[in-house]
């Protein structure tokens, strides 16, 4: 039998009326939502702002292993554990992130998860969703703009040219802007100067409007963003600029959750998108606080393995939001565990004993990772169709002997009901006791942060700094942001900073390239190894198998 792909389930999925999932909800005043046609909707101020007075439900946070290039199963098992509860009579809601297009027309593929258990309008929310991303692309690009426009107009702020550090963004894979010139032509046309383009998920806007509370928090944290040094070496910052206010205007949509449904039409949140590997990697504050606030269980997705999106979680959103984790999910597939056991990409498809053998130490390393942050953790196994007998019987048995809770899901092939086991296994981890704490201590200083996520996470020995990291690390601390998280920048293959590395690497060092401050999202982002804020497209680009097709008037390819 034809295993449909998930483009094709979902355009066969029987969509509710979004009022009536906001209504399951407990959304039920129309008042209360800001209707973008009939299957999304953005939740007003007003209705959050009510919502605050009910008691918060547990939060559940997913996350994985080191993956392959394809993706472990994040995002589907996040939807397919909330259709499970909500199977079984539970109130659940998913707090998930919006895709960027770069990975779309790239390689990865979506980010409304897989086969039964998906997210839709899964075209909407693959492509151009609520517009937000398109906002913060605008917010970014006006502050260049008026940014260039004062050094064109005269410079009162004796901002130095060469080191202007905001850079333009685009929602895309396009490596011909990571380094660019600016302002060529004759004297109307502005000042030339090197400049550069990251993609839209790692602008520090993605970052700030994730983390802001309301939109007071927002402006504030706009104005804070540091944009260029002035000829003395001082910030200058957005406020500086008199760009905060129209970004702010740009932003306000943006920074409302927006709601959607699963195919069983259980309601979701889908709001924010930083990549994990170069960003903090996880979905908006705000809708992770509405999803406790509307249901007794919210279930959240961080992005890539554990080492990255767990840990900036953990570090970054929960510490800086006061958000409490009840348990994580580790998602394990058999593949992934072959891949981190040597095996290369086209042969994963084979069992291979010894290669899963090999590569579950892998699944080891993040279970204790995610114990020394005090969370209960459930493993799942996200069953592939190729996957053998033997192979699940020995990853069950590992983790049993490792005395972690275990279970089997098989949401992308049957959807919540798939989910059951796993969610049983979840509702009896939220009910021990979480002694969540982060990692580190705010008042220890940017490298020993560092060093303590590189050893006590990826298992590194040590780190190495660029001469240009070194001395901006002091620098930042200078200005007084020494107590500010890290955000690591990391390849998501390997725990390590070097892609080829699988497996649980030891006997390895941490290369930090580069640092910058992003003093308005509050935090410092740490690049390491060759990761780039930019990607590039792949020399056979999944766009090269999308198109319209005009008879059925529907989209097809897209995953
Ligand atoms: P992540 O969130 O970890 O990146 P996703 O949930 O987005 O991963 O899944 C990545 C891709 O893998 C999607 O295209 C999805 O359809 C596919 N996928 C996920 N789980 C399964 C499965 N059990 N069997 C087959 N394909 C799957
Ligand atoms: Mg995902």
């Amino acid at each position: 039998m034809a295993v449909k792909t998930d483009i094709e389930i979902a355009q066969e999925a029987k969509m509710l009326d979004i009022r009536k999932v906001a209504a399951k909800a407990g959304i039920t005043n129309e008042d209360d939502l800001e209707l973008y046609g009939k299957y999304k909707a953005k939740i007003s101020d007003e209705a959050a702002k009510a919502l605050e007075k009910n008691e918060d439900g547990k939060l559940i946070l997913v996350t994985a292993i080191n993956p392959t290039p394809a993706g472990e199963g994040k995002t589907t098992i996040s939807i397919g554990l909330t259709e499970a509860l909500c199977h079984m009579g539970k109130n659940a809601v998913a707090a998930l992130r919006e895709p960027s297009l770069g990975p779309c027309f790239g390689i990865k593929g979506g980010a409304a998860g897989g086969g039964y258990a998906q997210v839709v309008p899964m075209e909407d929310l693959n492509l151009h969703f609520t517009g937000d991303f398109h906002a913060i692309t605008s917010a970014n690009n006006l502050l260049a703009a008026m940014l260039d426009n004062h050094i064109h107009q005269g410079n009162a702020l004796r901002i130095d040219t060469k080191r202007v550090v905001w850079k333009r963004c685009v929602d895309m894979n396009d490596r011909e802007l990571r380094n660019i010139i600016i302002g060529m032509g004759g004297k109307a046309d502005g000042i030339m100067r090197e400049d550069h383009f990251i993609i839209t998920v790692a602008s520090e806007i993605m970052g700030v409007l994730c983390l802001a509370n309301d939109m007071k928090d927002l402006k504030a944290r706009l104005g804070k963003m540091i944009v260029a040094y002035n000829v003395d070496g001082d910030p200058v910052t957005a406020d500086d600029i008199q760009a905060t206010g129209s970004m702010a205007v740009l932003l306000k949509d943006a920074l409302k959750p927006n709601m959607v449904q699963t195919l069983e039409n259980t309601p979701v949140l889908v709001h924010g998108g930083p990549f994990a590997n170069i960003a903090h990697g996880c979905n908006s504050v705000r809708a992770t606080k509405l999803a406790l606030k509307i249901a007794d269980y919210a279930v959240t997705e961080a992005g890539f393995g554990a080492d990255l999106g767990a840990e900036k979680f953990f570090d970054i959103k929960c510490r800086l939001s006061g958000l409490k984790p009840a348990a994580a999910v580790i998602v394990a597939t058999v593949r992934a565990l072959k891949y981190n056991g040597g095996v290369p990409k086209d042969e994963l498809g084979q069992e291979n004993m010894e290669a899963l053998k090999k590569g579950i130490a892998n699944l080891d390393k993040h279970i204790e990772n995610i114990k020394k942050y005090g969370v209960p953790v459930v493993v799942t196994l996200n069953a592939f169709i190729t996957d053998t007998q033997e192979e699940y019987e020995f990853i069950k048995k590992h983790c049993e002997e490792q005395g972690c809770e275990f279970a089997l899901a098989k949401v992308w092939e049957k959807g919540g009901e798939g989910g059951v086991e796993l969610a049983e296994k979840v509702l009896k981890a939220v009910e021990k006791p979480s002694e969540f704490k982060p990692l580190y201590k705010d008042e220890a200083s940017l490298e020993e942060k560092i060093e303590t996520v590189a050893k006590e996470i990826y298992g590194a020995d040590g780190i190495t700094y660029s001469d240009a990291a070194k001395k901006e690390l002091k620098h930042i601390e200078e200005m007084g942001f020494g107590n500010l998280p890290v955000c690591m920048a990391k390849t998501q293959y390997s725990l390590s900073d070097n892609p080829k590395l699988l497996g649980r690497p030891e006997n390895f060092t941490i290369n930090v390239r580069e640092v910058y401050i992003n003093a308005g999202a509050g935090f410092v982002v740490v690049l390491t190894g060759k990761v780039l804020t930019m990607p590039g497209l792949p020399k056979k680009p999944a766009a090269y198998g999308i198109d319209f097709d005009e008879e059925n008037n529907k989209i097809v390819g897209l995953f």
